[in-house]
């Protein structure tokens, strides 16, 4: 299939598969810089494949300080680690956010109609805490998913969202990183879920054939679970369309465009913009200092972008680091481009290196909102950038 109306090249049959709690939040008002932090109940997350969670509804919570932001965003990163549950680091958290909370009800918290959530925040490494690439996206009743790292289907279960209905996913890139939780997402997906439509994906050159050699490679299962799971043949298709850089998709008031980032060898390599109802998030994929989408992401209300730093190591001296983007370097890009609020995700940093150390190395060239990503925090786009820290287990 050649997807026409959109800047797509190739397109072949095949097929995959593809959810948000919520415990606090914390507003970003970009023009005050004022941080709001609010508490909701704790909703359903470990989803069942009947989605029969019960959700519990909203409380909440205020903090203004953009220094308790930090220090709470800080800790959300490292209290999302269930190992951490009684560490004295978590302990420090929560002290520091009872400490710096001013803390108000806001009972007129409604359904987010734009939010992004983080599935993975991690690198290459395995760790529990922070899980591959991947980021959901809400936009309406439209649900969006970026890149499909190692865990990517079971953060999406968490979320509770229905991820049968998954409109689309974007790769940005192919390195295994990126896209090692897609066969996952597929075909256990398409067996859990009864999926009876493919799922679109777009990607860069060469996702064709990585979706073909998918589909040869499972071939046992795709045929086992047809006859014998009764799984409907439709859904176990992956519909790909390759991309260049342009609007994607524009359907339903949601606009998602991909442009060019700069993370050479690996070419072509895309960042994405989603606009939908005056807002916008931007996701920079694997990128280094990236000019293109410094431009792409002018006007952003959010704007998530990958970060990497390793102690005693320069970017003249690693060829990792110099595919990526240091702290400061990333703090020019969201000074020039002025997000309501930066959000560090894809955070490939050495074990030494906090989320503190982290913040205050892109404060050598920002001075605007900032937060560390953590797995299933979210972000609720409209009047205020609203952060939803990862439900506490
Ligand atoms: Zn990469
Ligand atoms: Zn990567």
């Amino acid at each position: 299939m050649v997807n026409t109306g959109v800047n797509s090249l190739v397109s072949t049959g095949l097929q995959l598969y593809a959810c948000q709690p919520d415990t606090q939040s914390t507003s970003f008002d970009g023009s005050r810089q004022e941080v709001r932090q609010s508490r909701r109940a704790e909703r359903a997350h470990w989803m069942d494949p009947t989605h029969a969670n019960a959700r519990t509804p909203p409380a909440a919570i205020a903090i203004r300080s953009s220094e308790c932001v930090e220090a709470a965003q800080t800790g959300h990163a490292g209290a999302y680690n269930d190992s951490m549950a009684s560490s004295p680091r978590r302990l420090a958290v929560l002290l520091g956010l009872i400490v710096c909370a001013l803390w108000t009800v806001d009972l007129t918290a409604q359904a987010p109609r734009f939010r992004v959530t983080l599935l993975g925040t991690g690198s290459p490494p395995p760790r529990m805490d922070r899980f591959g690439p991947a980021t959901l996206v809400e936009a309406g009743t439209d649900i969006f998913l970026f890149d499909a790292g190692r865990g990517v289907l079971q953060r999406l279960a968490q979320t509770g969202t229905e991820y049968r209905n998954l409109r689309a996913l974007f790769l940005t890139h192919l390195h295994s990183d990126h896209i090692v939780g897609l066969p996952d997402l597929w075909l256990t997906g398409w067996l859990v879920s009864h999926r009876d439509h493919p799922l679109q994906v777009f990607g860069p050159k060469g996702t064709s054939d990585f979706a073909i050699h998918l589909a040869r490679a499972f071939a046992y299962d795709l045929g086992i679970r047809a006859d014998d799971d009764g799984g409907n043949p439709a859904g176990s298709r992956l519909e790909v369309t390759e991309i260049e850089e342009g609007v994607l998709y524009r359907q339903d008031g949601v606009t998602i465009t991909a442009f060019n980032v700069d993370h050479r060898p690996v070419a072509p390599a895309f960042g994405y913009r989603v606009d939908y109802g005056g807002h916008s998030a931007v996701i920079s994929g694997d990128t280094r200092m990236s000019e293109n989408l410094v431009k792409w992401a002018k006007g952003a209300d959010l704007l998530i972008h990958e970060v990497a730093y390793r102690t005693g190591e320069t970017q003249a001296t690693s060829r990792i680091l110099a595919h990526h983007t240091l702290p400061a370097q990333a703090g020019d890009v969201f000074s020039r481009v002025a997000p309501r609020l930066a959000v560090y995700s894809h955070v490939g940093v050495s074990q030494d290196v906090s989320d503190a150390r982290l913040i205050e190395m892109t404060r050598a060239t920002y001075k605007g909102p900032l937060v560390v990503g953590a797995d299933l925090m979210s972000f609720d786009i409209g009047e205020t950038v609203r952060v939803n820290p990862p439900p506490v287990r």
